[in-house]
């Protein structure tokens, strides 16, 4: 039966295994997020600035995480059980939201729900560091290196990640965000459970289908040992979890950039001072970094998906469809069905163009996926452009945001998790997703910022400035990410044809 299906484009089993364990993962994480900014504001009874940067900072620190993840996974435990760890410890901290969520009375009254919103998180914060950067490298360890599949792979696992979504989105949003600040807590019921049955499922199936073409079991040891004693390198990686962790006590500390250079200096100098790795390989994982830089544009305007546009669905937005009023929350899911329905679209679109042979190098496809990020929010800009106070905007300037960030997230996410696995030498593959991912901690600390600038009507204070620019009204607010979205597109294009020299030249290397 193997022998049907042309090896070019069936896929091994542990593909899917991965892609069910992400899906019931990111059931979990989506699942919650979706409902975090509002169970804050109505049941945490924090202000929307407040409650915008408290999110910042606890996405911020998901995407931090990874890299000590990596570190460890690396060196010591292997992909798998760091899997099972990252898994068992966010399955808890969904069980403790839940705990949280359930002492309402209101729940601000209660110490004991604030230090639970803390443990919880801080277990997801954690968890979340072990499980993503581990499955995510182990998709690209099922193929040899080169192997042409590996685009759609990651394309396939994609799906995964946003069919979970949806699911975890549309039943966290119709049981959770009821308008009764108590139902909270049943999101994150849902959530641990979903959490333990991806841990499950993964523990299940491991042995069975986790092997390379060849047989050999993946990700049960580490990618390398030895180097540097891990002990003393992981002094500093501790220091900036704990820090991160006091970060996210106080919306007051004043930038989470400091940890992330610490971060950023400390893993160039370990890669780049390694003296096993060829020209080719260190100028791969410069192009990496450069790379990582550049997505932090499109994230940090993405992410404003449960925090600042939730805001927007719920308070300017006409939410009633055929005499039924959604809740605001469940908006985001958008962005999982134009992502799920678009992936083969996108598939089929880059094969044909490569086909004629001019599919677009992967740094162009990334700066594509900002400028379509711009025109989402410049369709928005439309919809609020002189805006009188009081009245509600059409759902489909939001449909449309969505639907432009949706195709622009398939042009740069997936592409980017394939570049990085790519380029990443062996040793340090886990780590670089971790850098990757480092790009989505910086981003998500400017999208918990950006959306405690949120104009709020209502207030009296002084409108926000940002970097002189005054946010008067949400015309002003929507503004801000198309025109940064549009300079980083345009200075990425620019650089691009250096990146693919540079890819081409590493690629001629490995084969
Ligand atoms: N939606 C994708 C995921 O959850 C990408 C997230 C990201 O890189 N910011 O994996």
């Amino acid at each position: 039966r193997a022998q049907a299906i042309p090896a070019s484009t069936s896929h091994p089993k542990g593909l899917y295994l991965l892609f069910a364990t992400e899906m019931w993962e990111r059931f979990s994480y989506y699942g919650m997020r979706a409902v975090l900014v509002l169970f804050l504001t109505d049941a945490m009874l924090m202000d929307k600035p407040f409650a915008s940067k408290f999110y910042g900072g606890y996405t911020s620190l998901i995407y931090l995480t990874p890299l000590i993840g990596a570190y460890i996974s690396d060196r010591y435990w292997g992909n798998r059980r760091s899997i099972l760890v990252g898994g068992l410890l966010m399955a808890a901290g969904q069980f403790i939201l839940f705990a949280s969520a359930s002492s309402y009375g209101p729940v601000a009254t209660h110490a004991a729900s604030h230090w639970l919103l803390y443990l919880g998180l801080g277990a997801m914060i954690v968890g979340n560091g072990f499980f993503k950067p581990n499955i995510s490298s182990m998709v690209g360890s099922l193929y040899t290196p080169g192997d042409s599949r590996k685009d759609a792979a990651y394309t396939i696992f994609y799906m995964g990640i946003n069919l979970g979504s949806l699911i975890g989105n549309t039943i966290t949003s119709l049981i959770g965000d009821t308008g009764h600040a108590n139902d909270f807590r049943w999101a994150f019921l849902a959530c641990g459970i979903a959490m333990t049955v991806g841990t499950v499922v993964f523990n299940w199936g491991k042995s069975k289908y986790l092997h390379t073409p060849q047989g050999q079991a993946v990700g049960t040891t580490p990618a390398h040992s030895g180097g540097i004693n891990g002990i003393y390198a992981l002094l500093p990686v501790l220091l900036v979890l704990v820090l991160g962790v006091l970060y996210l006590d106080s919306a007051k500390f004043p930038t989470i950039a400091p940890l992330l250079a610490v971060a950023v200096v400390g893993i160039a100098y370990m890669i780049f001072s390694d003296k096993s790795l060829s020209k080719a390989d260190i100028q791969g994982v410069l192009v990496i970094f450069v790379v990582s830089f550049f997505v932090v544009f499109f994230w940090a305007a993405f992410e404003q998906a449960p925090a600042s546009l939730t805001f927007f669905a719920k308070e300017n937005m006409n939410r009633t469809i055929f005499g039924f009023t959604l809740p605001p929350s469940i908006f985001q899911n958008l962005n999982s069905i134009f992502v799920i329905s678009g992936a083969p679209i996108m598939a089929l679109l880059w094969t044909a163009l490569g086909r004629r042979g001019n599919e677009p190098p992967s740094p162009v496809k990334m700066a594509i996926g900002l400028l379509l990020l711009a025109v989402g929010y410049l369709v928005m800009c439309f919809g609020v452009k002189d805006l009188q106070p009081g009245v509600k905007v059409s759902m489909f300037y939001l449909v449309a945001l969505y639907f432009f960030h949706s195709y622009g997230e398939l042009c740069l996410s997936p592409i980017g998790l394939s570049l990085v696995n790519k380029l990443a030498p062996v040793k340090f593959a886990s780590l670089l997703m971790g850098v990757w991912f480092l790009a989505n901690a910086a981003a998500n600390y400017l999208a918990g910022y950006m959306s405690s600038l949120y104009p709020d009507p209502k207030s009296t204070a002084p409108a926000p400035v940002l970097l002189g620019y005054h946010i008067n009204n949400l015309y002003d607010f929507f503004m801000v990410f198309v025109v940064s979205a549009t300079v980083a597109a345009a200075v990425l294009l620019l650089i691009s044809g250096k990146l693919v020299k540079i890819m081409n030249a590493r690629e001629a290397e490995a084969a």
